[in-house]
Order: structure tokens, then C-alpha cells, then sequence
């Protein structure tokens, strides 16, 4: 197992063009699970994942798609 976490944007940004730009995970759906599916809805189909753990826990969004919602 490699400890190592790519920095990888759900939406497909490019992992050098984003190096500098903050990452952000989903909110913890045990504990905001309506603010959890308000960002899953607000993905759509590129989130390539359908399980609530996986998405928290391996699913980023790079600071680029924040500037207009959420
Ligand atoms: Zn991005």
C-alpha cells in the first residue's frame, strides 16, 4: 500500500495545473448529510462513484469550481 495521495480533481483538472490550488473533500455525510448531497447533486456524473465512504474518503474538488457556487 502506497501512502502516497495524488492530487487528482474529480472534474478532470490537470494534476500540475492544479498543484497549487487548494483541494476540497466532501462534507462528511454521517454528519452533514444533506450538504453532502447537495455537492454530490451539484457533480452530476463526474463523480464516477456511488458509494457514500468512497466519495468522502477518495473524491476531491480542486478550488477552481468554487468560485461561482456552494
Ligand atoms: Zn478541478
Amino acid at each position: 500500500m502506497s501512502g502516497v495521495q495524488k492530487k487528482n480533481c474529480i472534474f478532470g483538472c490537470d494534476s500540475l495545473a492544479i498543484q497549487n490550488v487548494p483541494l476540497h473533500r466532501f462534507p462528511n455525510p454521517d454528519m452533514r448529510p444533506a450538504l453532502f448531497t447537495a455537492w454530490v447533486t451539484a457533480v452530476g456524473e463526474n463523480i464516477g462513484e456511488n458509494k457514500t465512504q468512497k466519495i468522502y474518503k477518495n473524491k476531491r474538488i480542486c478550488d477552481h469550481h468554487f468560485e461561482t457556487k456552494v
